[in-house]
């Protein structure tokens, strides 16, 4: 029986396409804030550009050992050890208070993908637990202004989690399990719906769940024939067919 439909964020739910800028620009506005919250604070670190450079390194090294070892990235530690290494006295500022500074908000261009309200309030009208399962350097607590910006937040009342949470990043089996953990449902009771064939589509059928590859760019050629989804979609508008095969009665509740 059909319990939950878990779903990656990124390129899943929300479409990046229209995001038109670069991500260090937009990241430097909000490590703006960040540079001006601890000089508000009692330590004028000496220069934004080199501050903004240290949490540059820092970060992609947290992404560098993150891909071979799966172990999550999370800004709000980075930037509490970019600003010490910048000179701020060590324990001066928490990574919730840096966070918080970070005024992190929904990206000009992204928005969610056309039919998502829809399929979503079809899934909710028939008493299907849902999650957030992303593979963010942001906690939730982050991303989860972002989507209420969107007006996505009110399809994911059950569980919505980040890796930089949960400590490890999909394919992870941990990350999946915490999920279903807080669910409250076994991984046959569930369907991942992603678009990364590793990440997500691999991870969740490593654990046991039925995985729904969304198709935003074509599988590379490497991994056709080593990674097979369950089901291929276009739009999230296929799911509930797909799942009509799958859970014959899901709509009965
Ligand atoms: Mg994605």
């Amino acid at each position: 029986m059909l319990k939950a439909i878990l779903f990656d964020l990124d390129d899943t739910l929300l479409d990046w396409s229209g995001f038109a800028g670069d991500w260090k620009t937009l990241e430097c506005q909000f490590l703006t804030g960040v540079f001006d919250y601890c000089a508000a604070n009692g330590s004028v670190l000496p220069d934004l550009d080199a501050f903004v450079d240290e949490f540059h390194t820092r970060i992609r090294e947290s992404w560098r050992l993150g891909r071979t070892s799966l172990i999550a990235p999370h800004i709000g530690k980075v930037m509490v050890e970019a600003v010490e290494a910048q000179g701020a006295a060590v324990g001066a500022f928490t990574a919730e208070a840096l966070l918080g500074a970070y005024g992190w908000h929904a990206v000009p261009g992204t928005q969610l993908f056309k039919e998502v309200p829809e399929v979503m309030a079809t899934i909710k009208k028939h008493g299907i637990k849902t999650a957030i399962v992303t593979n963010a350097s942001q906690p939730m607590t982050l991303r989860d202004i972002e989507i209420e910006e969107h007006q996505l937040l009110q399809y994911f009342p059950d569980c919505r989690l980040s890796a930089a949470d949960a400590g490890v990043l999909k394919p992870h089996p941990g990350i999946f399990q915490l999920a279903l953990e807080r669910l409250g449902v076994s991984p046959e009771e569930a369907v991942f719906v992603g678009d990364n064939p590793i990440a997500d589509i691999a991870g969740a059928q490593g654990v046991g769940m039925q995985a729904v590859f969304r198709i935003t760019s074509p599988m590379p050629q490497m991994l056709s024939g080593l990674i097979v989804p369950d089901a291929a979609i276009n739009s999230l508008e296929e799911l509930p067919p797909i799942l009509d095969g799958w859970f014959p009665g899901w709509r009965e509740n």
